[in-house]
């Protein structure tokens, strides 16, 4: 199914993004993970590319995301990177996600590896976008989006003009980079609909239940961190278990405050961790529920 279609009945969507295995974990580790994860209410669960892009790492997204239908009943979305793949290589993916009726697609650049050279095919996401929509117009394309710019842009301004491309060439709903400063996606949000997108934005949301993630993810993301949860880390930093709350306070107060300023979805980066994916999603279920219920007022 289309994803985009659910915006047509839904104020908000919950969505939750998996990776695959990574090469020391069994591979029955991300059978389990999903079994507890179909408890969740999610309108459609995301499945990333390992960074590279060989065709180890497509076989696996695909087979997760195919997985995730055939098995779970829930729409799966396909991520797919184009930077180190040739116009080849992205045809057969294509066959191979078309085979397993996966229709939607998340279409990225992916980072440039310095031992890496880029093929030349692709050069932006949005390259690959119109790539797809030419071999077959039936897939819906996703894009990604920063709030806090994307760490090659030279400006917001530059950056957002480039996400016009991506969606002018066939992009129906972004999903932004993880942020911890809801301002900076209502100033982003602004900027973009001022220029003219209008496609529905989700907000990236990821807990931080411990001490190496908050250090890895703002090295990795470069996403601001706010007084208020460099606090929560100082004053629960020595206590694994209450840091574990406290991130799962800051994700649902930040989760909450987005939906009062009306988000159209909340995609929720899991990291396979199924215990947060399932506190977070329970402590906003009622809300999306009653947001997404039509009133009855005249
Ligand atoms: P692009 O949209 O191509 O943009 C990259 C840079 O090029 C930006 O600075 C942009 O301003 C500029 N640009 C874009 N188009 C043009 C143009 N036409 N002319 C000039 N400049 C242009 N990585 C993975 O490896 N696997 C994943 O599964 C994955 N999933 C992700 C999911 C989300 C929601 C997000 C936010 C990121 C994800 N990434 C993933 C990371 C992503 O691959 C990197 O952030 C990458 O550096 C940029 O990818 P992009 O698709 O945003 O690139």
């Amino acid at each position: 199914m289309d994803i985009s279609k659910i915006f047509d009945h839904k104020k908000i969507i919950f969505s939750l993004e998996i990776f695959p295995p990574k090469k020391d974990t069994p591979y029955n580790v991300i059978y389990n993970t999903l079994l507890k994860l179909r408890g969740i209410p999610a309108d459609f669960i995301s499945v990333t590319y390992g960074a590279g892009g060989s065709k180890a790492q497509r076989d696996k997204t695909i087979e997760i995301a195919a997985l995730i239908l055939s098995t779970y009943h829930i729409e799966p979305v396909a991520h797919l990177t184009c930077v180190n793949s040739d116009k080849g290589e992205v045809l057969s993916a294509l066959e191979q996600l078309k085979a397993n009726q996966v229709q939607n697609i998340m279409v990225l650049r992916g980072d440039i590896s310095p031992d890496v050279p880029p093929k030349e095919d692709f050069r932006h996401a949005s390259d690959l976008a119109a790539f797809i929509k030419a071999y077959d117009s039936s897939f819906n394309l996703l894009g990604a989006c920063y709030p806090e710019v994307h760490y090659q842009a030279e400006s917001m301004e530059k950056d957002i003009e480039h996400l016009k491309i991506k969606i002018e060439n066939g992009v129906t709903h972004l999903i932004t980079q993880l942020f911890f400063d809801n301002s900076k996606f209502y100033e982003f949000r602004e900027k973009a609909e001022k220029a003219g997108i209008h496609v529905p934005i989700e907000a990236g949301i990821m807990p931080i239940t411990s001490l190496r993630q908050i250090e890895r993810t703002v090295a990795l993301s470069g996403a601001s961190v706010p007084a208020k949860l460099s606090r929560l880390f100082s004053r629960y930093g020595e206590n694994p278990k209450a840091l574990f709350d406290a991130g799962i306070y800051y994700a649902t107060e930040q989760i909450i405050d987005l939906i009062d300023h009306d988000v159209r979805g909340i995609h929720l980066y899991t990291m396979n961790n199924v215990e947060t994916a399932t506190r977070v999603s329970d402590a906003i279920q009622n809300i999306l529920e009653a947001e997404n219920t039509p009133t009855n007022a005249a």
